[in-house]
């Protein structure tokens, strides 16, 4: 099994040794407790001596389910599903470090995890936003109490791509640990652990959940990391090999102390949604191309922001890294003279909503929501201009996206 291909493995992972009645979908567990018929064997699964569970804030048959699906779509020797993607974020930052650690971010983020990491700072965890298109800019930031460096493949919202072999290269030879954030790649364009990723997290409510129905997230160890030069991990985490114990302290001190749970029903959908990832990626960046080199010719566009565009700073590594298929999120800013509310209200197919990774195209004007509240020289900081669209490419027939965006566009 584990050489064939990505959808061949994810449509026929995992159900094959265990499901009862053939059934080709993990059941949904609704069950809170898990009881046993010997005390013995309870107080095991406590102590992590056996597998099995316990209380449903920690795991269930069925968010296990989706934990292995997703684990071998990333190649980890371990993954934890959460309730959201920002819950996973949550788990590896507060789970892992501690008031006087250094951490080294990409300052090319999702803006619900730059104000994650103003929070933690408030928590005295130091923190150095650097540009991550540049892993000298991450070597230039190390402090001898640096602990962990954090990027993300491709950058929400401005489609950065971070220098993601080299800054693993360097956390490798410095035995950092390096947590990479693949929701706007996917493990289908590549897996986190080709850039030498210790911890990858994905938020499935985007691309792998890829419906918009089902929030959630997941944190993949990759097995890359040897714990035993992480110095925070608790006497009672460090147990047989130790390119474990990172994971198992963040299901204890992350899942189970801040609950963050999946539920078994929600686990069901994203598992679901996740069968066909390959298919809609396909699409999606197919699209997503099409709409780029589109919107890149027109008068009423300043400038298109696309890792597929030759004009993309990062367009060699993105290709590299990605081959030919470069996500379906595009980053469009428009003549200060356009009037970007009322070109967004003429959109006819386009969606005005924030998500991405969605099968429906969805756009917002990022300054004026999701960005607001940080003010203009965070912004600034980010690279988002006023007239920053945010365009998160669906599975639409091409042509209908081309056409909405020409009306939409043409009478200004
Ligand atoms: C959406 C997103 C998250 C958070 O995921 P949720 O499931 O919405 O909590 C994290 N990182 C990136 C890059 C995202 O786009």
């Amino acid at each position: 099994m584990s050489d064939s291909g990505f959808t061949t493995q994810t449509v026929h992972f995992g159900h094959r040794s265990d499901t009862t009645h053939g059934a080709v979908h993990a059941p949904i567990h609704p069950s809170t407790e898990y009881t046993y018929h010997d005390a013995h064997e309870l107080a095991a699964v406590f102590q992590n001596r056996k597998k099995g569970y316990t209380y449903a804030r920690t795991g269930t048959p069925t968010t296990a389910a989706l934990e292995a699906q997703v684990n071998a779509m990333e190649g980890g020797n371990g993954t934890l599903a959460f309730a959201t993607g920002m819950a996973a974020l949550n788990a590896i930052f507060f789970a892992l470090l501690r008031q006087g650690d250094h951490l080294i971010a990409s300052k090319y983020i999702f803006g619900n995890t730059n104000s994650l990491l103003m929070t933690l700072e408030n928590f005295g965890v130091e923190l150095t936003l650097v540009d991550a298109t540049d892993a000298a800019q991450v070597a230039a930031a190390l402090r001898p109490n640096t602990r962990m460096v954090f990027v993300e493949t491709i950058a929400n919202p401005g489609t950065q791509v971070a220098d993601l072999k080299a800054i693993g290269d360097f956390c490798q030879a410095h035995r950092l640990v390096y947590v990479v954030d693949s929701t706007l790649s996917s493990p289908y364009l590549r897996p986190g652990r080709d850039f030498g990723a210790s911890l990858v997290v994905n938020s499935l409510s985007k691309h792998i959940g890829g419906h918009g129905n089902a929030l959630g997230g997941a944190i993949t160890q990759t097995g890359l990391y040897d714990w035993s030069d992480f110095p925070h991990i608790y006497e009672q985490y460090r147990k047989d090999d130790a390119h474990t114990w990172g994971l198992l302290q963040i299901k204890k001190k992350g899942l189970r102390d801040m609950g963050g749970t999946l539920s078994s029903d929600i686990a069901h959908r994203l598992a679901a949604g996740a069968e066909t990832l390959a298919l809609r990626m396909d699409r999606i960046c197919g699209n997503a191309l099409a709409l780029a080199k589109f919107l890149e010719t027109q008068p009423q566009v300043v400038r298109v922001q696309y890792p597929g565009l030759a004009s993309h700073p990062q367009h060699q590594r993105a290709t590299d890294f990605f081959g030919t298929r470069y996500g379906g999120l595009l980053g469009v800013v428009l003549q200060p003279e356009v009037d970007v509310f009322a070109c967004l209200n003429r959109l006819r197919v386009a969606a005005l909503a924030t998500h991405l990774g969605d099968n429906r195209t969805l756009i917002l004007p990022a300054a004026h929501t999701i960005y607001f509240e940080m003010g203009p020289e965070r912004r600034a900081q980010m690279g988002i201009p006023d007239g920053f669209l945010r365009i998160s490419v669906g599975i639409e027939d091409e042509i209908d996206l081309l056409q909405d965006f020409a009306n939409a566009l043409a009478s200004r």
